[in-house]
């Protein structure tokens, strides 16, 4: 089971997940954003690159088209100036009719080849031919380009030695123009041969005017060249300053860059809009996560917390409730014990911890992983199980077992040895007697139930032998209760060497004996028997150096033929042992129906009791009983007499058994109750009363009801009435009695279990039943003195009455020494001769009266 840790780490996030979301998502957005600005900048960037690209481009392409007109010009008029016949008609003379009629220098150079002004300037420098958008006219060079032409004259003359043209842009009158120039020479024509001195010059002129401006840009991809405008050079507007200050043109720009940005903007922004309500979006939606985070952190937090408390408390609980808490897997090896373990067990966990089941545990059941297997699934299985400590003892522990679904089990274990230990004590003492260890009269019971069961025969009788000690008080009285024990111990030996191993002995009483002997052929056979027995008992005894002679006598009754139920068979017993007494003692006598005197006498016993309740012969004794701590009178126990006008005083014992048989138990019983109740109506408050109850009292119902008017007669507290039940009360019928204990209960008085230990199954009972007491039986308290051993047995009893709370009382308290030990039990409550003696009703109220001075 590991502990639950509550991670502090963990705690602190749990704390921080909002904030924490928030500032990724800021942090988030924050750096979309510095992302949009980077991506807008270097767009714009980019955008201005292209532009400039661009702008250089169509610059590049404005002065290739120029070039490549100044080219042509160049070209076309080295054609015609280096042309034979062409010097032939125009170098010394202008043959009008060759040159401009016959179309060799006319109006197709202006129409087809797009010159508006073609000249020829002589070696004087006149212009001797001119042809103006196709017309011939008169108009000097000079004069139509606004420009002077000296320069030009003198290199078109010095190219040609290198039979090259000039050419060049000009400014004419504000329109840009292209201008090519060659010298007339005979070119390669052989049949013509130049003259010295200087060469007339033909000079051809493009006028580059809008249209054919527009169309050269549009050839070269250049949109909307034109002459520049006066607001041109405008940052929208790129322009080109043309070589040889022919002028400035200007051209519409194609943008790219905006272009780009027209097209990419847009999609850029509408990009960052969904970016942004993306992250709106997540930001919301995260925010709300974290919240719920870090609410369920706090819950987790709270609810880890209250684990923890819960897993403590079960821990508490099931510590205290047990001695050690064990996990083992599925193979079922040990994969948890609790801090307890070592100390209980002595083991070290370390070392325990991987063993496997059977390996720490034994069952008397077998082996414990099969039992785990067949039994452990059902609930609240328990199994007992023995280990050896560190000390090496065996003990035996409790496990109680639940499986784990798929992972092993689980549970408490809780240390019984010495509950084990002494339950069984308990269980053979309510079995055996205490002194002698001979059978009881309960376990005489039980055997002779069961050997009667097997049904004995005439032939085979079943033999029942009722011993009674001679002279056998005396030995009491004067030597002591030590020297009675010895010789009742040593008596137990002689008889039980008499008989043989499948016969019973039992001491049922002081110096009373009862065998129960089977396989007896003949009367013969059972009166060598009793002779011997008693010749072994007239042996003498020698203690404390004293030599001491008793005897016995013996009744003898016989299943089948006296009688076949145990009860007659012991009270037959019983008579004939009277008659053996009356006999002159140290004799036997087998029962003989002219015995019946005694059955008649108890008839006559019966009928008297009849009369006693009306002619009010019946007393109260109470016996006072006492806190051990503090020596404080509890309360005191009612106990009935019976002053008989001829036998005087008589005890409970004698006509209790005759009241119960013949019913007069009822009104017997309501007159104690009612007797005691009222005595006790006049103690003080805080001293209890306690009445005996009969178990046929239960039986024949209407207890409850009785009970119930009996305190409303009296007007007694209910709280300060004590029954006390034998476990006979429940042997009939659980379910009957446990009602009507309920139903008592409900009225408010206390129930004790009256003679505990002498019972079967006392134990059982005081857990199933509702209990407010129990009365340790004094064989238990009469043991403290003779052995100090016995002590453990009353301790396991005080500890048992703790456990399920009941308050323990003591019985038959007849020393100081027994009180003492008690007292070292914590034993809560005593009562006896030591104490105190039964008293009448007077003598009780002045006890208490001088209680109270
Ligand atoms: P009990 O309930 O065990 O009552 C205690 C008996 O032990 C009483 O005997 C009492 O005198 C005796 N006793 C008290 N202290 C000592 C002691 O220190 N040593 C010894 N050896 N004995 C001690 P008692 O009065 O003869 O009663 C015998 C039994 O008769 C009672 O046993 C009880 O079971 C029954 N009894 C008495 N009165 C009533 C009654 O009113 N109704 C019923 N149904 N039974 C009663
Ligand atoms: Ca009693
Ligand atoms: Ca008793």
């Amino acid at each position: 089971m590991e502990k639950l840790n509550v991670d502090p780490k963990a705690t602190r996030q749990g704390t921080s997940n909002l904030s924490m979301a928030r500032g990724s998502l800021v942090a988030c957005s924050t750096l979309l954003l510095a992302m949009f600005l980077l991506v807008g900048l270097l767009l714009t960037s980019i955008a201005h690159h292209l532009n400039h690209d661009a702008g250089e481009h169509s610059r590049l392409d404005i002065e290739n088209a120029l070039l490549s007109v100044e080219k042509i010009a160049g070209s076309t008029v080295k054609d015609y100036a280096f042309w034979g016949d062409a010097y032939q008609h125009l170098h010394q003379a202008i043959d009008v009719e060759w040159a401009f009629v016959r179309q060799n220098l006319g109006a197709t150079l202006f129409t087809d080849l797009g010159f508006q002004g073609v000249f020829i300037v002589d070696p004087a420098g006149r212009t001797v031919y001119s042809v103006i958008d196709g017309q011939l006219q008169t108009v000097a060079v000079q004069d139509w380009l606004h420009a002077p032409i000296d320069t030009l004259l003198a290199q078109a003359r010095a190219a040609a030695v290198n039979s090259q043209s000039v050419s060049r842009l000009i400014n004419a009158g504000g329109t840009p123009a292209v201008l090519a120039a060659a010298a007339l020479t005979p070119g390669t024509d052989p049949d013509v041969t130049a003259d010295d001195g200087p060469q007339s010059v033909l000079i051809f002129v493009a006028k580059l005017e809008p249209a054919r401006l527009e169309a050269l840009g549009r050839d070269f991809g250049v949109q909307g060249l034109q002459v520049a405008s006066s607001d041109a050079g405008s940052a929208s507007t790129p322009t080109l300053q043309l070589k040889d200050n022919a002028g400035v043109v200007q051209w519409s720009s194609e943008d790219p860059g905006h272009q780009l940005l027209v097209i990419i903007v847009p999609l850029v922004t509408v990009a960052g809009l969904i970016f942004g309500l993306m992250a709106w979006f997540i930001l919301r939606r995260t925010t709300a996560a974290a919240r719920i985070m870090d609410s369920n952190y706090a819950t987790l937090q709270a609810s880890r917390a209250a684990l923890a408390v819960s897993e403590e408390r079960f821990r508490d609980v099931a510590e205290a409730a047990s001695d050690w808490i064990w996990e083992v897997d599925s193979h079922l090896r040990f994969t948890y014990l609790s801090d307890r373990f070592e100390a209980i067990t002595g083991l070290v966990r370390r070392e325990c911890l991987g063993l496997a089941l059977d390996e720490l545990l034994t069952s008397d059941q077998g082996s414990l992983s099969i039992w785990f297997k067949e039994h452990a699934r059902r609930a609240n299985a328990i199994v007992q199980c023995n280990y050896l400590s560190g000390e090496g003892e065996v003990r035996i522990c409790r496990l109680s077992v639940r499986e784990i679904p798929g992972q092993g089990y689980r549970g408490t274990a809780s240390d019984i040895t010495e509950e084990v230990a002494a339950r069984r004590r308990i269980e053979y003492l309510s079995q055996h007697d205490a002194l002698t260890g001979l059978a009881n009269r309960t376990r005489m019971q039980e055997f002779l139930e069961g050997k009667l069961k097997a049904s004995p025969t005439l032939e085979k009788p079943l033999v029942m032998l009722s011993i009674d000690l001679d002279r056998f008080k005396p030995v009491n009285d004067l030597l002591g209760h030590a020297a009675g024990d010895e010789v009742l111990n040593q008596v137990s030996r002689r008889l039980q060497d008499c008989l043989r191993g499948d016969d019973l002995v039992a001491r049922i009483g002081g110096d009373e004996f009862v065998l129960v002997v089977a396989d007896m052929s003949s009367p013969l056979e059972v009166e060598s028997l009793c002779r011997r027995l008693i010749d072994c008992i007239e042996q003498p005894f020698y203690i404390c150096e004293h030599e001491v002679f008793i005897s016995a006598s013996i009744g003898i009754a016989m299943a089948p033929a006296d009688a076949t139920l145990a009860e007659e068979l012991l009270r037959y017993a019983d008579i004939a042992l009277y008659e053996a007494k009356d006999g002159g003692r140290n004799t036997w006598r087998f029962y003989a129906g002219d015995m019946n005197a005694r059955i008649i006498e108890r008839r006559q016993l019966e009928s008297d009791l009849r009369h006693a309740i009306k002619n009010d012969e019946l007393r109260l004794d109470f016996q006072p009983r006492y806190r051990i701590e503090g020596k404080r009178l509890a309360g005191a126990e009612a106990l009935v007499r019976w002053e008989h006008p001829l036998r005087g005083l008589l005890g409970p014992d004698v006509f209790i058994p005759i009241a119960e048989e013949t019913g007069l138990i009822l009104p017997l019983s309501n007159w104690v109750l009612h007797a005691a109740c009222q005595a006790a109506a006049g103690w003080p408050e805080d001293v209890m009363i306690s009445v005996n109850l009969s178990s046929t009292e239960f039986q024949r119902g209407h207890l409850v009801a009785r009970v119930k008017s009996v305190l409303a007669e009296t007007g007694l507290n209910p709280a300060r009435l004590e029954l006390e039940l034998t476990e006979s009360v429940m042997l009939n019928d659980e379910k009957i009695a446990l009602s009507i204990m309920l139903g008592l209960k409900a009225l408010g008085v206390r129930l004790l279990m009256d003679d505990f230990g002498t019972g079967y199954s006392s134990l059982s009972y005081l857990r199933s039943f509702p209990f407010d007491g129990l009365k340790i039986d004094r064989s238990f308290v009469g043991g403290l003195t003779a052995s100090g051993g016995d002590q453990s047995i009353i301790q396991a009893i005080v500890g048992l009455g703790r456990a399920l709370s009941l308050t323990v009382t003591a019985e038959g308290v007849e020393t100081l020494d027994q009180l003492k030990a008690l007292k070292i039990v914590q034993c809560d409550e005593a009562q006896g001769f030591y104490l105190s003696m039964p008293m009448n009703a007077q003598a009780i109220s002045e006890l208490i009266t001088r209680r109270m001075d």
